[in-house]
């Protein structure tokens, strides 16, 4: 099984691993820093030894790194393994975003109810069935938001069962939350955050989300 250094370490852009297995352009290693979409966050992008990955695959617990022709990787190789960091540090900052955006959403309107998430590298939205516009609630999200994100609060990241690889973020008094994304340590880095309202069909609902350019 490979050992998800991006839990342990969200923050590594470099190591050196072994490859496991090899199938054609498939392969598996003994660590990874390299995250597979989940959760609504994107695969990240990147290399293994000289090869970029075209794609990264959640299987069960493994993840499988597609890689271009012409690899030349075996079993037992030893490799580096290097991820595209402006992006990670992107989608972490959004993910996170979209994090405390939704815990707000939820926190004000209890009956609510999520029907989609996605994190890219330039923007994340929530999808809700609601049948309100929901950008009534902006002012105050972004003010609560804005209040977490300058308070510059510890982000606790941790396995709620090891075994079965379920993992939750908490803030304090604020919140705990199943995920299994990568996260920030600390709200500020997040920085200035803006949304945006989408009526993407009758009854529904969608956020976007955007931090500003700046990068940590
Ligand atoms: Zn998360």
């Amino acid at each position: 099984m490979t050992r998800k250094v991006f839990w342990e370490d969200p923050y590594s852009t470099q190591i050196e691993t072994r490859v496991i297995s090899v199938n054609d352009n498939d392969i598996t290693v003994e660590e990874t820093i390299f995250y597979a979409l989940a959760g609504g966050q994107e695969s990240d992008h990147g290399t293994i030894g000289n090869s970029r990955v075209l794609q990264a695959r959640k299987e069960g617990k493994e993840i499988v790194y597609t890689l271009e022709n012409g690899h030349g990787l075996k079993p037992g190789d030893r490799v580096r393994m290097t991820i595209d960091w402006e992006r990670r540090y992107r989608l972490m900052r959004l993910h996170f975003a979209a994090e405390i955006v939704l815990e707000l959403v939820y926190q004000h309107l209890r009956s609510i109810k999520k029907i989609g998430a996605h994190v890219a590298q330039d923007k994340a939205r929530i999808d809700f069935e609601w049948s309100e516009n929901i950008s009534k609630m902006f002012p105050v999200i972004q003010e609560e938001a804005r209040n977490i994100v300058e308070a510059n609060q510890e982000i606790v990241s941790a396995f709620s069962d090891a075994g079965a690889e379920e993992r939750y973020w908490e803030i304090g008094e604020f919140a705990r939350v199943p995920c299994g994304g990568t996260h920030l340590r600390k709200t500020g880095e997040i920085g200035e955050i803006e949304l945006k309202r989408k009526n993407p069909g009758k009854g529904k609902e969608r956020i976007e989300i955007f931090v500003c350019e700046h990068s940590g």
